[in-house]
């Protein structure tokens, strides 16, 4: 497993269902990675790109955006922790709001596929956060309680587990919570649990380069989620440079 605290800042990047080889080669020949080994980038592509991206890189780290809860068997178009393994895949993903959402991904599946990559020394970079609804009724920390106690796994630790906190109404969107807020939830997310204390929490939603620096500034915020800023390869140059 990588040694995730001899990293003081995460960043990573979600391409959803965005990419293709010739998108690979030419992100790959523009990016500037930070000379700051302290900085952990890590890229998501899907799953079909992980192979190609796994030869081609050698200073990032890449991640999956997804694994099965199961570790093989008739499960078809599923992909397992093992196939992950085999492509050097350090992260991945759990629990984004679009597979919540869309896929009616629960908190207990969550944590079945956190419990398996763990146990595979692969990272799971596990998503919380609340709707806009959500945020309007006053019920975000009861929202976050919830999943954070369903989602995250009992084996779960600082070494071995990220949390990400991404209000859903801030992905995609250009909106992001006020940096007080930000605050505000990355300190309760933190002192949730006693075992929080020391794990890295990423905030994301609507990342770009003109805020990057002030969110990750934030004394609990140890690094961001990145989707559609990720594929802009000088904008995203710029959120790992800064
Ligand atoms: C995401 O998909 O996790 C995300 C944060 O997207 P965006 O940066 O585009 O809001």
């Amino acid at each position: 497993m990588i040694k995730l605290d001899s990293f003081s800042l995460f960043f990573v990047a979600n391409w959803k269902l965005n990419g293709n080889f010739k998108f690979i080669d030419q992100f790959i020949s523009n990016i500037s990675l930070p000379r700051d080994k302290s900085k952990c980038v890590v890229i998501c592509p899907t799953s079909i790109h992980l192979d190609y991206m796994s030869k081609n890189i050698n200073d990032f780290y890449l991640g999956a955006q997804n694994v099965s809860q199961h570790k093989d068997g008739a499960y078809t178009g599923e992909i397992s922790v093992n196939s992950l393994s085999d492509l050097n895949v350090n992260f991945c993903i759990v629990g984004h709001s679009e597979r919540r959402q869309i896929f009616y991904e629960k908190n207990e599946e969550i944590n079945l596929k956190s419990v398996n990559l763990i146990k595979n020394n692969l990272v799971p970079i596990i998503c919380v956060g609340e709707t806009l609804q959500e945020k309007e009724k006053g019920i975000t920390n009861e929202i976050l309680e919830e999943q954070l106690k369903n989602s995250i796994p009992i084996s779960s630790n600082f070494q071995n587990t990220i949390i990400a906190y991404e209000p859903v109404w801030a992905i995609g969107t250009g909106l992001t919570p006020t940096i007080e807020e930000i605050d505000v939830t990355h300190q309760f997310i933190r002192e949730h649990n006693v075992k929080f204390n020391k794990f890295k929490i990423l905030y994301g939603g609507s990342v770009k380069a003109d805020n990057v620096k002030l969110i990750t500034s934030l004394l609990n915020v140890d690094g961001a989620l990145i989707g559609g800023a990720s594929l802009k390869t000088d904008e995203f140059t710029k959120i790992i440079q800064d």
